[in-house]
């Protein structure tokens, strides 16, 4: 590939600070007003206008608002999330009725941002993190990019929380690429794949519907209807049967004859990378009196969430895609006449992805059996029910090295970057559940913080002291013989 280099230039140092975050998701914000809490100078970069990544600009699907929040407050949350989380219970916005977190996200990015201020934490927001600041193989600090051009926050501790390990790549730390992971957690897990629940690398695009008439679209779909068995047929095979397609038995007719006459679409194979985008009707759901949510979806494939041309071909097809659905709803689907497209998410979330090679990395296996680590962070207990009942009963430790990454210093890897294997709907104990991932993000602002003030680099740093100050912020390590054993 031609190649160009760039000529040298004076970058302007705007902050000198203790610890800088790179994204402002879901454990990036928690750990960023971690250690901002504790009196740590912390900047927290994100590339969008708000905080929260995929509770905020990502829409995130899963879980009705109200039960997922009673739900965050009934686990042991450390104080920060813990807080968040009750504050957005104690605002008692009306819980939407689907599974859909959409309509509550701007809640979650409120409560950041007036948490960063309470905290004083300093926000570069629109701005992306580009590269690592290094100094030989250390981080020492991030170059972003914005409006103003190219310029430099000076820290010593670099908290990568990109979700992809972007800034661990660029420093050059070892990579996992997350490409089809998810069948090989099964079989490290020795389970076989169980019904009704696919492995899958699954990423998504989330949309709001305003102005559906429900009462007309529910009296539609409970009209009698005797599907022609060539619909049934078509449907299945171009849907690929009712698990993956989830429009009412209703709907198929219509959708067929927008399929015949080249209108509408629903299912999208695209040759590079080797995806399927499927119609975000097929999670059709209401979310309110009159509004409606769904997602378009990258059901599986080799897709790559930290590559450019892959993110590029993927964001195209399902903005096309989701406004797409919304013709054809509006034209056809009786309820949907007058209905407008509200909003779809900032970006593509991916369960998937590259993470880091870490200095540990977490197996499925090591979440099936319940390993113990003497450098745990805190104990997950997620159950994933339909893999295996039992599984992670007993919980799993998640251990400090899943945050180091080899061959670099002065980083911390957080959230879906760091060093666990892997994902979608999988086992590593449910890492990816935003319980996990809050947990990791206080627990990684925590250890930023002990690393500054006591100058020393994330590799050096005293485990025990940070679980000390974990156990006493709410963390789970064990119980009372397992923190005797750790001398706790
Ligand atoms: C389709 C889908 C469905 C899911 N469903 C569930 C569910 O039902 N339940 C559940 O518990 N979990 C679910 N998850 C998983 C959960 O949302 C993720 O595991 C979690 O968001 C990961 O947190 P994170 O902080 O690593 O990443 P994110 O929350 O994605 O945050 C990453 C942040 O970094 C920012 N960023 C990235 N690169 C840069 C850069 N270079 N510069 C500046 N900022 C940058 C992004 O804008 C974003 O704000 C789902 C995920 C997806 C994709």
């Amino acid at each position: 590939m031609k190649s160009i280099i760039e000529s040298e230039k004076h970058i302007p140092v705007v902050y000198e600070a203790d610890v800088v975050v790179a994204g402002g998701g879901i454990s990036g914000m928690i750990a960023a007003l971690t250690a901002a809490g504790i009196g740590t100078r912390t900047v927290l970069v994100e590339r969008f206008g708000r905080l929260g990544g995929n509770l905020g600009p990502g829409y995130l699907l899963g879980g009705t608002a109200r039960d997922e929040t009673d739900e965050f407050l009934r686990r042991d949350l450390p104080d920060v999330p813990r807080k968040l989380f009750r504050q957005l219970a104690d605002m008692q916005l009306p819980s939407p009725d689907g599974n859909l977190w959409a309509p509550i996200s701007q809640a979650v990015s409120y409560l950041a941002q007036c948490m960063a201020h309470e905290t004083g934490l300093t926000l570069m927001l629109s701005a992306y993190a580009a590269d690592p600041v290094m100094e030989g193989n250390r981080a020492e600090g991030l170059f972003v990019e914005g409006k103003s051009g190219r310029v430099a926050v000076h820290a010593p501790v670099v908290v990568d929380a990109t979700g992809d390990a972007n800034i661990a790549r660029r420093a050059g730390a070892p990579i996992i690429e997350g490409a089809t992971p998810d069948q090989s957690a099964y079989r490290l897990a020795g389970a076989s794949e169980p019904d009704g629940c696919e492995p899958y690398n699954e990423s998504a695009l989330f949309y709001l519907i305003g102005d559906v008439d429900f009462d007309r679209y529910e009296r539609f779909v409970a009209e009698k209807t005797v599907i022609d068995p060539k619909v049934k047929n078509w449907a299945t095979e171009h849907l690929r049967g009712p698990k993956v397609h989830r429009f009412p038995d209703h709907v198929l007719p219509l959708l067929y004859q927008a399929w015949r006459s080249g209108e509408f679409d629903s299912i999208r194979k695209l040759e590079h990378p080797k995806v399927t985008v499927s119609s975000a009707g097929s999670h059709l759901q209401r979310c309110g009196a009159s509004l409606a949510g769904g997602r378009a979806v990258n059901a599986a494939g080799s897709f790559d969430i930290g590559d450019m041309n892959h993110i590029t071909l993927l964001e195209a097809t399902m903005r096309k895609q989701t406004f797409e659905t919304f013709l054809f709803l509006r034209r056809n689907v009786p309820g949907f006449e007058q209905a407008r497209l509200l909003a779809m998410s900032e970006f593509v979330g991916g369960r998937g992805g590259p993470c880091i090679e870490g200095r540990y990395t977490l197996t499925v296996d090591d979440s099936a059996k319940g390993k113990t680590f003497d450098d745990v962070l805190f104990r997950n207990y997620k159950r994933v029910p339909k893999l295996r009942p039992n599984w992670t009963e007993t919980g799993c430790d998640i251990p400090y090295r899943i945050l180091l990454p080899k061959e670099v210093e002065g980083m911390l890897v957080t959230g879906r970057g760091a060093a666990y294997v892997r994902r979608g709907h999988d086992g590593a104990a449910q890492m990816r559940g935003r319980p996990a991932m809050m947990a990791l993000g206080q627990a990684t602002g925590m250890a930023a913080a002990l690393c500054a003030r006591d100058n020393v680099t994330p590799s050096s740093m005293n485990v025990r002291r940070l679980q000390a100050q974990l156990l006493a912020r709410g963390f789970d390590l064990g119980d009372e013989k397992r923190l005797a054993s750790l001398g706790l």
